[in-house]
């Protein structure tokens, strides 16, 4: 029978009789890969996981990920395919795209992404695709950059050259794929970023229209990865009409918030973006993947993802995808999504009552981002002496971060994956409580073995315990994947 009140429905009798069978086939041609397997689900389950990017799909999305739709090249769009026999692909492409465009609004939707990058690659491209200007190509009516003859393209890799991206920055929580050097979207384009109120933390966006205006961007970009606000996208449409910029939005982080009617209004940002991007797999508790999302004038470019920036489609994630959408348009999942919100202002709230300084003072969102200067600990020894207490974060740059990006001066959690557990206002509450401890009683180490002074740190004795015991306690309350037993 299905779990009452579960927050991560399943039927628990059918999904251990389907792993312990599939674990069987897995174990005779592999054991080790099998072992890793079960390994991993006890990991997962003996330990309080607050990394802000992940959470825990239904046996339902993981089992259709193991299938023989994974066998299928399928290259091109839905009914239009570069292989014979691809009518199943069809099916499950076409489910996963119905599935998001009524529960996103979205005009146009596409579910071929592999992964976050993929899909803000393919929404760059299809961007450039539509809105580069072509005057001078000898091949000017071409309806499409992939219909340009080679002299076209070396005309339009000088002008490529010649395109600006406007993002968040990394400090303020932005991602490498906005325009970053580290990423390929910071060779296609030339870069400038927006930060945060260096007082209170929060997005200005006077400021970001003023950047706008003087830098002229052909994308302005909204989105984040470690933000811990809610983004006003009407008025992020309005500062990209004004200079003539393409909005693209990646919601990757937020894409379950959005799902589950959280974010509303102004701040949805499918009405109001040209582009919207997410991953499926982080807060919309899906398949790892990406999709793309967009208004009809980009919906040509955006399906020809494969084969301009994307190989072949991955059949049996597509698949899952669309399990996953078709379990966010379920009521369950408006109550999941809020209850998401509603967990982290608790855990901002408890962290904060208990002395703890947070970036912007508090949370509207799935995640928090804890300075931890004031404990006298970088990013990186505060995360480890977490992880050695049960707690698995992970290290994040402060704005303006006097630690660099590698050792940072914070540390980023969130409540998705806790919350999929059933974790409720007092059991965030506890966790609040569990960190300060973990923190009060960790202190720089320099004479520690090993490493670099930013990296070492020691704990009062018997603190690690003491956390880990408790968290187990929280932990066996709220079982993962309750009566999942693998035999
Ligand atoms: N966009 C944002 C805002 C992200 O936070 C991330 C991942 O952390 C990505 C894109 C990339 O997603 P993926 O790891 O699936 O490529």
């Amino acid at each position: 029978m299905p779990i009452e009140n579960a927050t991560l429905p399943f039927d628990a009798a059918t999904a251990s009789a389907a792993y312990q069978n599939a674990l069987q086939v897995i174990e005779s041609v592999e054991p080790t890969v099998a072992g890793a397997i079960r390994s991993e689900l006890a990991d997962q389950r003996s330990s309080l996981k607050l990394i802000a990017s992940e959470n825990y799909a239904s046996p339902a999305v993981l089992l259709t990920m193991g299938t023989w739709l994974s066998d299928k090249y399928a290259e091109g769009t839905i009914g239009h395919r570069f292989y014979a026999a691809c009518q199943n692909i069809d099916t499950v492409e076409q489910a996963a795209v119905d599935h998001a465009t009524a529960l996103f609004g979205a005009p146009h939707a596409y579910v071929q992404p592999h992964s976050g990058i993929d899909a803000n690659l393919v929404a760059f491209w299809a961007i450039l695709a539509q809105r580069i200007e072509l005057p001078a190509l000898e091949n000017a009516g071409a309806k499409h950059v992939n219909d340009l003859s080679e002299a076209d393209w070396q005309q339009l890799r000088r002008a490529l050259g010649d395109q600006r991206a406007l993002g968040m920055s990394l400090d303020a929580g932005g991602h490498l794929t906005h325009g970053f050097r580290p990423n390929i979207s910071g060779k296609m384009f030339h870069q400038s970023s927006y930060g945060t109120d260096e007082k209170t933390g929060l997005l200005d966006y006077e400021k970001v229209r003023a950047t706008a205006k003087e830098f002229r961007p052909l994308i302005l970009i909204a989105g984040y990865s470690a933000y811990p606000r809610k983004i006003n996208f009407a008025t992020m449409r309005e500062i990209a009409d004004e200079v003539g910029a393409v909005l693209m939005v990646d919601m990757a982080h937020f894409a379950g918030l959005v799902a589950g009617k959280v974010f509303t209004g102004d701040y949805d940002p499918v009405p109001h973006a040209h582009v919207t991007t997410t991953t499926t797999h982080k807060s919309l508790r899906g398949p790892r993947g990406g999709m793309v999302l967009c208004q009809p004038e980009f919906a040509d470019s955006v399906d020809r993802g494969c084969p301009m920036v994307l190989g072949g489609p991955l059949g049996h994630v597509m698949a899952a995808k669309a399990v996953a959408l078709a379990e966010a348009r379920q009521p369950a999942f408006q109550t999941y999504a809020q209850a998401v919100a509603d967990n982290a202002v608790t855990l901002a709230e408890g962290l904060m009552k208990r002395g703890v300084r947070l970036v912007t003072n508090g949370t509207e969102n799935h995640l928090a981002l804890l300075d931890v200067t004031s404990f006298g600990l970088t990013g990186r020894q505060a995360e480890s002496a977490l992880l050695d207490s049960g707690i698995v974060t992970n290290r994040n740059a402060i704005p303006r971060d006097p630690n660099g990006a590698w050792y940072t001066s914070g540390v980023r959690i969130g409540t998705p994956a806790l919350t999929s557990r059933g974790f409720g206002a007092e059991e965030f509450d506890r966790v609040a409580e569990l960190i300060v401890d973990v923190l009060t009683a960790t202190s720089p180490n320099a004479a520690a073995s090993g490493g670099a002074s930013k990296a070492k740190y020691a704990i009062a004795d018997g603190v690690a315990g003491k956390t880990h015991s408790a968290a187990d306690e929280m932990l066996a309350a709220n079982p993962l994947y309750p009566g999942l037993d693998l035999g």
